[in-house]
């Protein structure tokens, strides 16, 4: 694997591999990697002959300074996952390297679906996810970027994005890669206490109600109250939103639609830790597969 600190370094090496008519997939990280990270590098070396992993705490997403500094950074183990699945290129750049001085963050506009759930909780993230992405993407050249469905609103928005423009890049979208009680893998999950964790559970749980309910033909309204009492029930501090929702609009849903795509989503803070995870309505309970 080349570890590359500069732009200008991953251009030249990444126009090589597309010159020598290579496919490129490329896999953007904030690092502390763990197996879910690893699951879209797996599959980006599965569809594409050579594979770029980027690790780039980037602040301009963080709404909180407190959550920038607090962000675990394991670089050395971070490069040893990478190596160990078959990654070819490591991008490390600098916060200089990203965001030079002459070069000020531009605060790019971001499309509506960015607006409800996570854009209202933290204002500006999304702006900052774009741009950083945008100035990865300026670096990386084309190819094709593969995004964690695990952040569900995160790809819904930079699909969004790069269909309102000219650039060369093909979005995959990744299914969530899962605990053995079906919480969804994060770094987070490493930072509950033991009771928060097991508590943590019921959001698959909660989830998976929801999937049941709404093969029911519930309403809206009734399989949201179903996940949010559920979560408390187990012991969640705060549900900030349980919802179902178009699956490319995220507006919420006003019936369960037989063939339209949609999206249950949830957000919600166990041991003073705020997590989120979504499903597919229509697909098989998490629990079962
Ligand atoms: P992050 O380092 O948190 O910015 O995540 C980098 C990429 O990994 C994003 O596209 C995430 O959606 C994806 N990701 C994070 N956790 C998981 C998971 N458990 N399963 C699949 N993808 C994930």
């Amino acid at each position: 694997m080349e570890l590359l600190e500069g732009t200008s370094a991953l251009r030249a090496a990444l126009d090589n591999v597309r010159l020598a008519g290579k496919s490129l997939g490329f896999v953007p990280t904030m690092g502390a990697l763990h197996a879910g990270h690893a699951s879209l590098i797996d599959r980006a070396g599965l569809e594409c002959d050579a594979v770029v992993t980027s690790i780039f705490v980037n602040p301009t997403q963080f709404n909180d300074p407190k959550d920038l500094a607090a962000y675990p950074r394991s670089l050395e183990q971070d490069l040893a996952l990478l190596e160990a699945h078959g990654c070819d290129f490591a991008f490390v750049p600098s916060v200089e390297e990203i965001y030079p001085e002459q070069d000020q963050s531009q605060s790019p506009s971001v499309p509506a679906v960015a607006h409800r759930w996570e854009g209202e909780e933290r204002p500006g993230h999304f702006a900052g996810v774009i741009e950083v992405v945008d100035r990865l993407l300026d670096a990386v050249g084309p190819c094709r970027l593969y995004l964690g469905e695990k952040d569900f609103q995160q790809l819904a928005v930079l699909r969004a994005h790069y269909a309102q423009t000219a650039r060369a890049v093909e979005i995959v979208g990744c299914a969530t890669d899962r605990e053995s009680d079906a919480l969804a893998r994060s770094s987070r999950n490493l930072r509950l206490s033991k009771e928060a964790r097991s508590a943590a559970a019921a959001i698959p749980l909660a989830l998976d109600a929801g999937v049941s309910l709404a093969s029911e033909g519930a309403s809206p309204a009734a399989i949201e109250r179903a996940m949010t009492q559920l979560l408390l029930d187990a012991g969640a501090q705060q549900v900030d939103y349980a919802v179902l929702v178009d699956a490319t609009s995220l507006e919420p849903a006003l019936r369960v639609e037989p063939v339209t795509p949609q999206r249950l989503l949830i957000a919600a803070s166990f041991g003073g830790l705020r997590l989120i995870d979504n499903a597919d309505p229509k697909h098989s309970p998490l629990h079962e597969r």
